[in-house]
C-alpha cells in the first residue's frame, strides 16, 4: 500500500467503511475485529492516522491507554471471559497487517485452544543488567 493510499482503519474513521463501533471519543475509536479470534475481539485505535507507536504524541499514548484499559473491562464483563490478552503489533515483522496504530483485545477463556509461541532464552545476570541500563539511557 502507498502512503498516500488511507488504510482501512482510516476508512472506518471517516465514516466510509462500516464497523461495529463499541467506544468512540474525540482522539479514540474502537469496534468489534471483523475476523475475531475469540468472541468479543476488539480493536482500539487512535482517531489520528498514525502508522506505527513511535508516531504517536504522549498525549496521543497517555489517552489510548487509558481508554484500552477501560474498554478491556467492558468487553471482559460483556463477554464473561476468564482472562484477556493486551496485544499491539508494531511493525510487518511483529504480525502487524494494517499501518494504523491499534490494540487488540483478546478475551479468554479456558481451553480456548488460543496462545503465542512463547520461546524463553537464557540469560546470564551481567546481561540482563547490561541491557538494561542501555534501555535506562535510551532518551
Ligand atoms: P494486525 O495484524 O495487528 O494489523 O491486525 C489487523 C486486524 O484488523 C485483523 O485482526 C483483522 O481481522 C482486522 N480487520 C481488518 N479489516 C477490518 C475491518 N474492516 N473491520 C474490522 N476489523 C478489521
Amino acid at each position: 500500500m502507498s502512503a498516500a493510499q488511507p488504510s482501512v482503519f482510516a476508512r472506518i474513521i471517516a465514516g466510509e467503511i462500516p464497523c461495529q463501533r463499541v467506544f468512540e471519543n474525540e482522539h479514540v475509536l474502537a469496534f468489534l475485529d471483523i475476523r475475531p479470534l475469540a468472541e468479543g475481539h476488539t480493536l482500539v485505535l487512535p482517531k489520528r492516522s498514525a502508522a506505527r507507536l513511535a508516531d504517536l504524541t504522549p498525549a496521543e499514548a497517555a489517552e489510548l491507554g487509558r481508554q484500552l484499559v477501560a474498554i478491556a473491562q467492558r468487553v471482559v464483563a460483556v463477554t464473561g471471559a476468564a482472562g484477556v490478552n493486551l496485544l499491539l503489533n508494531d511493525g510487518q515483522v511483529a504480525g502487524q497487517e494494517v499501518p494504523h496504530v491499534h490494540f487488540h483485545i483478546i478475551p479468554r477463556q479456558a481451553g480456548d485452544g488460543l496462545g503465542y509461541r512463547w520461546r524463553p532464552q537464557d540469560r546470564n545476570a551481567a546481561d540482563l543488567e547490561a541491557l538494561a541500563a542501555r534501555i535506562r539511557a535510551q532518551p
